[in-house]
């Protein structure tokens, strides 16, 4: 049953300190599920393997500064020294055709997105413990031990932001978690967000 005009996509927003997984996950949700990841724009330089207009948009600081001006963004937000930011069309023209949509972006861009879209569904993803998000990051080896000791140094500060949120899941067992992130996209779209008429009416044009 599909009721007309109800059924837009749903934005589902993932932040969590760096080196949580949110990449990790969010790479098997779109393996495993029709969710579309919205590609960031960054005046981050790319690491290696990293590809234009896949990972990121990769741009100057210029061009991003003229992008902000001109009101491409959903939102943005300078993270560690750079530029980061939701390009807002593409985003918004998934959602109209009823695709969900995932943002992978820092805390300060998720609670401004919550202000300009607070229908959006907040999810945080916690690692297991400090001395793991240490190993994860360190083992990821795309940081400098410098850049490492910078986002754990974050990290206890992001945390406090958790009630702005609308679920967490803690990412121990790869797996596990993204059952369960799975399981949040499923609830969300087992909502009601119809009135009774509506739902009546719906079934009568189908009789
Ligand atoms: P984020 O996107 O949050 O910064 P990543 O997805 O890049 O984090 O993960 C950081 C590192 O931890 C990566 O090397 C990744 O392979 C590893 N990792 C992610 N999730 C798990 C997990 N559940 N168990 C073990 N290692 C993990
Ligand atoms: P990284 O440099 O590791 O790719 O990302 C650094 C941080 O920037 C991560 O916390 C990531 O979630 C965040 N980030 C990535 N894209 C965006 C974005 O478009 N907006 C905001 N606000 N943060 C982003």
């Amino acid at each position: 049953m599909k009721l007309k005009g109800k059924n837009p996509g749903k934005l589902f927003v993932f932040s969590g300190p760096s080196g949580a997984g949110k990449g990790t996950i969010c790479k098997k949700l779109l393996e495993e599920t029709d969710l579309e990841l919205s590609v960031s724009m960054t005046t981050r330089k790319p690491r290696e393997g990293e590809v234009d207009g896949v990972s990121y948009f990769f741009e100057t600081k210029e061009g991003f500064e003229q992008k902000i001006a001109e009101g491409n963004f959903l939102e943005y937000a300078e993270v560690y020294g750079n530029y980061y930011g939701t390009p807002k069309g593409p985003v918004l023209e998934k959602l109209a055709k009823g695709i969900d949509v995932i943002l992978e972006i820092d805390i300060q861009g998720a609670l401004k997105v919550k202000e300009n879209y607070p229908e959006g569904i907040f999810v945080f993803i916690l690692p297991p413990s400090l001395s793991v998000l240490r190993k994860r990051l360190t083992g990821r080896g795309t940081e400098t031990a410098e850049a490492i000791e910078l986002r754990l140094g974050e990290t206890l500060k992001e945390l406090s932001y958790i009630d702005k949120y609308d679920y967490c899941v803690v990412n121990g067992d790869l797996d596990e978690a993204v059952a369960r992130v799975k399981a949040i996209t499923v609830a969300e779209h087992s909502k009601v967000t119809f009135s009774a008429e509506e739902l009546v009416e719906s079934y009568k044009e189908e009789a």
